[in-house]
């Protein structure tokens, strides 16, 4: 652990190459309100700043006060995080800001224990509240803080296991500059994202080269240091787009699973792979030939999503019908109501390709 000498030089360096050199611009950089930086760490989470920004803006926009998102239908909110993926987290920030408009009269709370109680609000996100909103000397750890550190001070314990992780908040924490702690938090995190990036750190322009172990033992892509990785699983999912006048049959994924609260078209899942002959059987959906004629059948390639742990492969068999169709659990909506449904990424993507 550093001494006390050294946490000094540490935010000084940090502070100095801050002033003098970070030019990252995020469009809610040096924001107090607690509302819009709440929003943006929550669309942050799993998701690349270029993409989450567009999303930030669009929802400031429609939402200018946490008032306006929680009196939002659940649908509209779901529909603009469209294509954002990890839905649990929209789910999150629904009922949290819910609860800060209707218990809390739209008031963030002001302490680090009061933030980590709301939902979808971790130890980083409430970190990164309560620094850049009301000062709080607390240190956020994210992945760039977890490289710089890693990086600098030679840490080389796995940062997803608990003792690894446990020595870096510590160290995050002893090294913070308490009196500007937005400022510096801030900082680390540009720092990390333009300098010591993941790949082809730029040592030859960092503040930290004389110090920096990483650097001395020429080790910078040995750190961070993750456990190996966990094989992912494989899940086959078969959709049928019934198309009938003008619209299609689609349900809610109410289930506790990915895409929870989406839309979907109709879907029989496998544990492996189903032959094209298969799954255009009208037997394959339980539905007899008269239901599902063999013509206009139109059968997608196989699409992949990847997730943290699975992997989906997707196929997609379009099926125009005449008449109604009864099938449980699913029900026709008009294109103009499905236009308005939220769906995952991978449907979307479908659709762009062969619906528009
Ligand atoms: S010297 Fe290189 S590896 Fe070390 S902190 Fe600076 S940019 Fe990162």
């Amino acid at each position: 652990m550093p001494e006390k000498q050294q946490k000094a030089w540490f935010f000084v360096a940090l502070l100095n190459w801050n002033k003098v050199k970070n030019d990252r611009i995020m469009p809610w950089k040096g924001e107090k309100d607690p509302y819009r930086i709440w929003l943006s760490e929550i669309i942050l989470q799993q998701t690349r700043v270029e993409q989450g920004t567009a999303y930030f803006q669009q929802f400031v926009t429609r939402f200018p006060t946490i008032h306006d998102l929680a009196k939002a239908p659940d649908d509209v909110v779901f529909k603009l995080w469209e294509g954002l993926g990890y839905y649990s987290r929209c789910r999150n920030l629904i009922q949290t800001a819910r609860f800060i408009s209707e218990q809390l009269s739209g008031a963030f709370p002001t302490t680090l224990e009061g933030l980590k109680q709301l939902k979808g609000v971790g130890g980083y996100t409430a970190a990164a509240i309560g620094s850049f909103a009301f000062d709080l000397p607390y240190a956020v750890v994210d992945g760039n803080v977890l490289r710089v550190l890693t990086r600098v001070f030679g840490v080389a314990e796995p940062i997803d296991q608990r003792l690894g992780r446990e020595k870096l908040d510590k160290l995050a924490q002893e090294l913070i500059d308490i009196s500007h702690p937005g400022l510096y938090n801030q900082a680390i995190m540009d720092f990390g994202a333009t300098v010591c990036k993941p790949k082809q750190p730029i040592c030859s322009d960092c503040p930290f080269a004389g110090r920096c172990i990483a650097l001395k033992e020429n080790k910078q892509s040995f750190y961070p240091l993750k456990s190996p990785k966990k094989a992912s699983r494989n899940r086959w999912f078969y959709y049928l787009v019934l198309e009938h006048a003008d619209g299609f049959y689609v349900r809610q994924r109410t289930q506790k699973d990915i895409w929870q609260d989406l839309y979907e078209f109709i879907l029989i899942e496998s544990e492996q792979v189903q032959s094209e002959v298969e799954i255009t059987q009208p037997s394959y959906w339980g539905l007899t030939k008269k239901e599902f004629p063999a013509i206009k059948l139109n059968v997608s390639d196989e699409m992949i999503h990847v997730l943290s742990h699975q992997r989906i492969h997707c196929r997609f068999v379009h099926q125009v019908v005449k008449s109604t169709i009864l099938l449980e659990g699913y029900h026709w909506v008009s294109r103009s109501q499905f236009d308005q449904l939220p769906f995952p990424r991978m449907i979307t993507r479908y659709l762009e390709s062969k619906i528009q």
